[in-house]
């Protein structure tokens, strides 16, 4: 079995944080799992997702979410043991003994580091979570100034694969950039990845740096959720991103 392929943020993070996204390369899940996901909510065999998390560096450091594409931030603190998953879109800490980590397939992926290395943070943003300003609440946990933050965008669904109604696109009305015309009356295209862009410049985060990785265009490489339905899928895996100190 090949092992597992991580990707890490082109940025300018500190020697001491740790950072990676997983691939679907290198895990033991079969059909329409195949791969190295990392979802245990997805239906997919719980052993060979138990074996494809064990494969990750450190894996007993990564504290895993209960994401419900909500606004809430977990601090995981020195001290503090997580018997039950915890029910969080982001995670934030300060100690080596715990790292961030959160799922996606399609939903932006958000690194977080202050210039320093003394704290990170993982976000979960869909655009549920943007839309409830999951990034500015993650920010707002860290206790120096935004501009001494760095932040990268990691692999979700780009611009031209994500086509919405138009309910979903006046959501994001603020972010015209961010909005196309789509392929047919009463469709658009939403950019994601600009408008987690556009909301950490607007809070004044220092340094941001994007992927470009696309989850949809890129769909042998990460699991995408839309790619999935598209194929008469309920259901597809998860790749993980996360951040941590050491
Ligand atoms: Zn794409």
């Amino acid at each position: 079995m090949a092992k597992p392929i991580f990707i890490t943020p082109n940025w300018s993070a500190p020697e001491n944080i740790t950072a990676y996204t997983t691939t679907r390369e290198g895990g033991v899940s079969q059909g329409d799992f195949e791969g190295l996901n990392v979802g245990m909510h997805v239906g997919d065999c719980e052993n060979a997702v138990a074996q494809n998390r064990a494969k990750l560096p450190e894996a007993q450091k990564i504290v895993w979410l209960n994401q419900v594409h909500g606004n809430s931030v977990i601090e995981l603190a020195n001290d503090r043991v997580f018997d039950d998953v915890p029910t969080a879109d982001a995670a934030i800490t300060r100690s080596s003994i715990h790292h961030c980590a959160v799922m996606t397939a399609d939903c932006v992926p958000i690194l977080l580091c202050d210039s320093k290395g003394t704290q990170v943070a993982a976000v979960h943003a869909g655009w549920q979570g943007m839309y409830k300003e999951i990034i500015a609440a993650t920010v707002q946990r860290f206790d120096i100034s935004a501009k001494n933050l760095i932040a990268w965008i990691g692999p979700s669904i780009c611009g031209k694969c994500y086509e919405v109604d138009e309910e979903l696109a006046r959501r994001f009305c603020t972010y015209a950039e961010a909005i196309t015309q789509g392929s047919s009356a009463g469709k658009f295209q939403l950019n994601l990845p600009l408008v987690a862009f556009k909301q950490l410049s607007n809070i004044g985060v220092g340094q941001i740096f994007q992927s470009n990785l696309c989850t949809y265009c890129s769909h042998e490489t990460f699991y995408s959720h839309r790619r999935a339905t598209h194929n008469g899928l309920s259901s597809t895996g998860r790749i993980v991103s996360v951040i941590g100190l050491r």
